[in-house]
């Protein structure tokens, strides 16, 4: 995926452009290409980007550790701010708002798909991985079949014993 200069967005069709996503990214390591469409479209002081996409990905269950396949679907926008980087003497003038951390770029810079793309899908990994709801997590080796028995071998001699008693 090529970045895109910015200004060129302008003498497109309606501002807009269409990617078409059927791409390994470099720092996603996925079974399958990431496919789908980005939309980019320049509206003066911000971009207005959105993607539909999905792929395939290997994930490891948090409960069980064992890896799974699962989809990881993306349907975002977001509005991207159109403003040159602050000098060093402005940031210290302009107090820290909620604004700053919104993603900005130059005019006259670059937007690159790929890494936004990338972003995006990070984003969209499930925070809780299981490779089923009712995974049952890693089976305890110390678990017997009948479930109650005393893991401790003292209490283990000392019910065979009862037994014995009561035999
Ligand atoms: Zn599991």
């Amino acid at each position: 995926m090529q970045r895109i200069y910015i200004p060129h967005l302008v003498k497109d069709l309606d501002q807009t452009r269409t990617i078409e996503v059927e791409d390994y990214l470099s720092d996603l390591d996925t079974l399958t290409p990431v496919k789908g469409r980005i939309r980019i479209q320049h509206r003066g002081n911000f971009l207005d980007v959105a993607v539909q996409a999905e792929t395939i990905t290997t994930l490891t269950c948090h409960r069980c550790l064992q890896n799974y396949n699962t989809r990881i679907q993306v349907d975002t926008s977001e509005f991207i701010w159109l403003q040159e980087p602050l000098t060093e003497q402005h940031a210290e003038e302009v107090e820290v708002s909620l604004e700053d951390l919104v993603e900005t770029l130059s005019p006259q810079g670059h937007f690159e798909p790929a890494k936004w793309l990338y972003e995006q899908l990070c984003l969209a990994m499930p925070q809780r991985q299981l490779c089923d709801q009712a995974c049952e997590g890693i089976a305890n080796p110390l678990a017997t079949d009948s479930g109650d028995a005393p893991t401790d071998q003292r209490w283990a001699a000392l019910s065979s014993l009862k037994q014995q008693l009561s035999e």
